[in-house]
């Protein structure tokens, strides 16, 4: 299934080897408030310092605009890594040029050395091969363990990877794994379930998933869009004019598959303490707004989820971040908790709603990647993938 050389086929003896990780955490006065994504990263890393390798770490932080700002410096990771790793980390404060060099050079095996924010330098999103070459030149070969990076074809994520030779890490293995098999060889019956803010950003991935699966189940801010799209008033509910072609098209590609709620939350107000009712679905009157879908939806989407053989699911059913509104995303959570098939969750609000919900450890894979998985589930190669060596 994965045809990419990982970490197991190389011998690190001695090696110096550049690991593209996806430290990209939240900060916040100059402390990692959430570090899910390091420890995603540690299975990789503690396999190569036992196998005898020396390490150089590199990451983006944030949308750093115009080079270096402090703001968006890896030097608090650095520091997080060593408390949660046990062993001092070494911090360079550029990731190519002398400093870096000066820094990779002087590491034994078994150290660690962690480079400054890749995105300090504009070669980083424009794949620069100069940049890249530069990133080459700290290490005898590359590691991608950066799952939530690989849909971009960037110099530490694509083209450091033709300079050197580059395998994949075991959370990237682990990743492509789920999604690619979840994808391309699904246990049946495979169940999409699909929501989140806006239609506009998943086209590719309903229409794809319409291709493989044997329901699309539908929520959150999108079904207002198709809602529209079969000639409903919406109210004030989050509404994409521009995709309405766009989903009366998949409504009618989709046919049966397609399943949306058949009741849903309204509010008065886009606030947590607004006025609320559910109503089946059907005209929404003036002034109110579709918040969340409804317990029979949830009643409904849960005979189709529990014997399901695969789950993947993409996007919150509606407002989870206001408790009054999170019902229906806590009510799915609860039916991809139970069901007994493989379970896949993607995307950056919606594991995080699994995780508010309580749920989160049965669950079969959680992605770590936000845009990563959903290419993956549009069926897309992604670059940082393809440039490893293959098996
Ligand atoms: P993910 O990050 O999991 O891919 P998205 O970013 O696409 O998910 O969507 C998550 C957002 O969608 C949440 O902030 C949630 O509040 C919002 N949302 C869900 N349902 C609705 C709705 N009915 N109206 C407005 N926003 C909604
Ligand atoms: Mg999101």
């Amino acid at each position: 299934m994965f045809n990419k050389k990982t970490i197991r086929d190389v011998d690190f003896k001695g090696k110096r080897v550049l690991v593209r990780v996806d430290f990209n955490v939240p900060i916040k006065d100059g402390v990692v408030t959430d570090d899910t994504r390091i420890k995603a990263a540690l299975p990789t890393l503690q396999y190569l310092l036992d196998h005898g390798a020396s390490l150089v770490l590199c990451s983006h932080l944030g949308r750093p605009k115009e080079g270096p700002d402090p703001q968006f410096s890896m030097r608090p990771v650095a520091d997080h890594l060593a408390k949660i790793i046990g062993k001092p980390v070494a911090f360079a404060e550029d990731c190519i040029g002398p400093v870096a060099e000066k820094a990779a050079k002087a590491l034994k095996p078994g150290d660690i050395l962690v480079l400054e924010n890749t995105r300090f330098h504009k070669g980083e999103t424009k794949n620069d091969p100069e940049m890249a070459k530069q990133l080459a030149a700290l290490a005898d070969i590359y590691v991608n363990d950066a799952f939530g990076s690989a849909h971009r074809a960037h110099a530490s994520t694509e083209g450091v990877a033709r300079y050197l030779p580059a395998v994949a890490g075991f959370l990237m293995e682990k990743e492509i794994q789920y999604l690619g098999q979840a994808i391309a060889d699904p246990k049946k019956p495979f169940v999409a379930i699909l929501g989140g803010a806006k239609i506009s950003d998943k086209i590719g991935v309903i229409r794809n998933l319409l291709t493989k699966a044997d329901q699309v189940l539908i929520g959150g801010g999108m079904a207002n869009t198709f809602f529209k799209a079969q000639g409903y008033p919406v109210g004030d509910s989050l509404v994409e004019d521009e995709a309405l072609e766009t989903a009366k098209q998949l409504l009618s590609e989709g046919g049966t598959k397609l399943r949306l709620p058949v009741d849903v939350v309204i509010a008065n107000k886009f606030e947590d303490n607004a006025e609320k009712k559910v109503i089946s679905m059907g005209p929404v009157p003036d002034g109110w707004r579709i918040m969340d879908v409804g317990p029979e939806t949830v009643a409904t989407f849960t005979k189709v989820i529990i014997p399901a053989g695969t789950v993947v699911w993409n996007g919150p059913m509606g407002v989870f971040e206001f408790p009054n509104f999170a019902e229906g995303t806590f009510g799915i959570a609860k039916a991809v908790a139970e069901c007994k098939g493989v379970t896949i969750v993607g995307g950056g609000d919606s594991v995080s709603a699994v995780k508010k919900s309580g749920v989160a450890d049965k669950i079969t894979h959680i992605s770590t990647g936000g845009g990563a998985s959903l290419e993956m589930l549009e069926g897309l190669v992604l670059p940082g993938v393809a440039v490893l060596q293959d098996k």
